[in-house]
């Protein structure tokens, strides 16, 4: 088929129908067959557990186009252990890893016209799910579930450049409890953050900095994003029981190693912002969103990290280095791409 007329660089962040999505079923103990879908629809039961409690989660991750024109998606294992530990969390029936890592080939290739062409700055953003289907009315666990990957190309992250965002620290919000649900991706996270984030946004910042939910003492992560700051020439991040384990810190984490750098997990305090020389916000979506200020809006405290307006120089190293290895342009000495055939 052909390529699509598309302004690759102007794509936002919405829905974007593409060709085909895959879809399969766990029904009478066993996942059944692969299927091909070209409905952007699902059929379920009203009673669905779902759409009642919660029991669905998700994931994220992207194919790029490189030079040599091949696709690339990056690390899809981690996002294949990462769903099933989500499930798992919600007592729901984990997608076996062999099953995700084929579904997300197979559904990649099919819409491999939607692969944005290389140096466009756009990806195929791929979003597979799962969900509970059994009709349930009582508060239990769904015994079917349907797991689904769809895929929708999606633009540059930084459209007006890679420059820092504002932050703000709000007490008023948790997005999740201290031995909740916060370590899976899952909707419901989603739903306790979308007030919270709205808030934050009217108020001209692009996320929320969470603190941990039991002692509001340590930050604990930015919305959708992991924190990581450069203190000291150090490369910190929180370590704590509530956050989700970002594959793009982990990746930004062995890149910095790689980098010569040091690398701490553990509890950053709020006042500690004060010594931090770079932070950013890290996931899929931006790979590293630099952070110019944080406000504290309960303690009117501002900590300015980019004193220049502009992002550090490590946070651009990083951010730099793990786009060349998902683009193609350096080696992979990872091994963190799956090439698709
Ligand atoms: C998905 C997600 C991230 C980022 O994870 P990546 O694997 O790097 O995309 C961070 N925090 C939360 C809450 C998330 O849901």
């Amino acid at each position: 088929m052909e390529t699509p007329e598309i302004d690759w660089s102007k794509l936002s962040f919405g829905y974007f129908p593409t060709d085909v999505n895959v879809r399969c079923t766990f029904k009478d103990g066993k996942w059944g067959p692969i299927e091909e879908s070209t409905s952007e629809y699902l059929n379920i039961h009203m009673a669905a557990t779902s759409l009642h409690y919660g029991q669905e989660c998700f994931e994220g991750l992207k194919a790029f186009r490189g030079k040599d024109d091949k696709i690339r998606v990056f690390r899809l294992e981690e996002n294949a252990r990462r769903i099933a530990d989500s499930a798992r969390g919600l007592l729901m029936e984990p997608v076996p890893e062999e099953l995700f890592a084929e579904m997300v080939k197979r559904v990649v290739k099919a819409n491999a016209r939607f692969v944005p062409p290389y140096g466009s700055g756009a990806s195929l953003y791929i979003r597979p799910l799962e969900i509970g289907i059994t009709p349930q009315v009582g508060v239990k666990a769904a015994t079917e579930y349907t797991f689904i990957i769809f895929v929708q190309p999606v633009g540059p992250y930084f459209k007006n450049g890679f420059k820092p965002t504002n932050i703000c620290i709000m007490r008023e919000y948790d997005r999740v409890a201290p031995k909740g649900t916060g370590r899976w991706k899952v909707g419901g996270n989603y739903a306790a953050s979308i007030a919270a984030g709205q808030r934050a946004h009217d108020m001209g910042y692009s996320a929320v900095l969470y603190l941990d939910p039991k002692e509001k003492k340590y930050l604990d992560e930015c919305g959708p994003a992991n924190f990581i700051a450069i203190k000291n020439g150090v490369y910190i991040t929180p370590a704590s029981e509530s956050i989700l384990p970002s594959i793009t810190n982990k990746s930004l984490m062995q890149i910095a190693a790689d980098m010569g750098l040091k690398v701490e997990q553990r509890h950053i305090t709020v006042d500690e912002l004060a010594e931090v020389s770079e932070a950013a916000a890290v996931g899929t979506a931006a790979v590293a969103s630099p952070i110019g200020e944080i406000d504290d809006i309960d303690t009117g405290k501002k900590y300015v990290i980019a004193r220049d307006g502009q992002p550090g120089p490590v946070t651009t190293e990083l951010y730099h280095r793990l786009q060349a290895i998902q683009n193609g342009d350096d080696p992979d000495t990872h091994g963190w791409n799956t090439l698709i055939e």
